[in-house]
């Protein structure tokens, strides 16, 4: 049982999956999140994830996509969710995945 500050019930809804083929890169789930949850990525022609340092013209890739980059650390917060204008994250609640 979670609860907010106040005592009301609040379930986690943690982060699980990103949705590549739907995901454009756009960053602003990176930009809400305070725990270092996602990364940012490359696709090259090859469709492989390449590394994106932010300097567009001296990399090799086709399109970004972000990727869960550290799973654990989510909160489920919900915060990315808000933001994601293409609904390609998937979010479980806590009480789901304490029972999977
Ligand atoms: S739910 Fe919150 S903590 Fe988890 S990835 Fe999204 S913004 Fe980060
Ligand atoms: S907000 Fe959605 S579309 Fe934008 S980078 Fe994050 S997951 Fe991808």
């Amino acid at each position: 049982m979670f609860t907010t500050r106040d005592g009301s019930p609040w379930e986690p809804a943690y982060l699980t999956a990103i949705d590549g083929s739907k995901c454009i890169g756009c960053g602003r789930c990176f930009k809400v999140c305070a725990r270092d949850v996602m990364h940012l990525m490359g696709v090259n022609d090859d469709d492989e994830l390449v590394a994106c340092s932010g300097d567009d013209e001296d990399e090799e890739f086709v399109r970004k996509v972000m990727v869960l980059h550290q799973a654990g650390n989510c909160i489920g917060c919900g915060a990315c969710s808000r933001v994601c204008p293409k609904a390609c994250q998937t979010h479980v609640p806590a009480g789901a995945l304490a029972a999977a």
